[in-house]
């Protein structure tokens, strides 16, 4: 079922056009469906067998966007624009990107203002990383 937030129904409280785009760069995995390799093919006009191969990776037990070196993160989405942080295939996206964040709120863009507010500088980037538990104690031991 489509969600309030997806309908539009609902008032975000976020700007992605202020938005250093942490969503598309900190996750290492964004799933590309056979709708979305479709989608892809159709936007830059080649066939799926070529999409699939140009824009995804199999990687993590199953088909991802690939990903290039990005001056914030040190990697990020393939499509991501490296200075103006836009989606370079806004219309051509997959739909895990179009339902990000599923919510009303987007806990990035709170923590890139707080950073900023609280340090009255609006150019402020934090860095944030996704570290999993069981990796943390595994490198410790
Ligand atoms: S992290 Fe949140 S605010 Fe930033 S681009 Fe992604 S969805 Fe938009
Ligand atoms: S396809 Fe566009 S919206 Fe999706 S992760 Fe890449 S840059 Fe972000």
């Amino acid at each position: 079922m489509e969600s309030a937030v997806a309908a539009g129904r609902t008032r975000v409280q976020y700007d992605c056009n202020k938005c250093v785009a942490f969503c598309c760069s900190i996750y290492e995995r964004v799933e590309v469906t056979t709708k979305d390799v479709k989608r892809l093919a159709a936007h830059f006009g080649v066939t799926p067998e070529v999409a699939e191969k140009r824009f995804t990776v199999h990687r993590f037990g199953g088909r991802i966007l690939r990903r290039k070196r990005d001056p914030f993160f040190g990697k990020a989405c393939k499509f991501l624009h490296p200075e103006t942080r836009g989606c370079t295939i806004y219309e051509g996206r997959p739909q895990a990107c179009r339902e990000y964040p599923g919510k009303s709120r987007c806990g990035y863009y709170e923590v890139l203002q707080f950073e900023r507010e609280i340090q009255d500088d609006p150019t402020i980037v934090p860095i944030v990383r996704l570290t999993f538990k069981k990796q943390l104690l595994k490198a410790a031991r």
